[in-house]
């Protein structure tokens, strides 16, 4: 069986060579980018929810609710 020199780094999806696994640190900025694409599906569905609460009848209340909060 073939096995890559190259395998992901499990946190923050980095390549790394076999050699480069033992000192390997995860940047933060890859590490965020990472989580961020894992969630990314997440993140989709909450602003559809988001914006679905926000066309509800009670959604609208709680826009005109707030609207007039910042007035006063
Ligand atoms: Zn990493």
């Amino acid at each position: 069986m073939f096995a890559s020199r190259y395998m992901p780094c499990r946190r923050c999806g980095a390549s790394l060579e076999r050699s480069e696994r033992a000192g390997h640190e995860c940047s933060l900025e890859r590490l965020l980018d990472y989580q961020m694409f894992q969630l990314r599906e997440e993140v989709a569905g909450f602003e559809h929810c988001f914006w679905g609460h926000l066309d509800s009848a009670y959604g609208r209340f709680e826009v005109w609710e707030a609207a007039r909060r910042v007035r006063e």
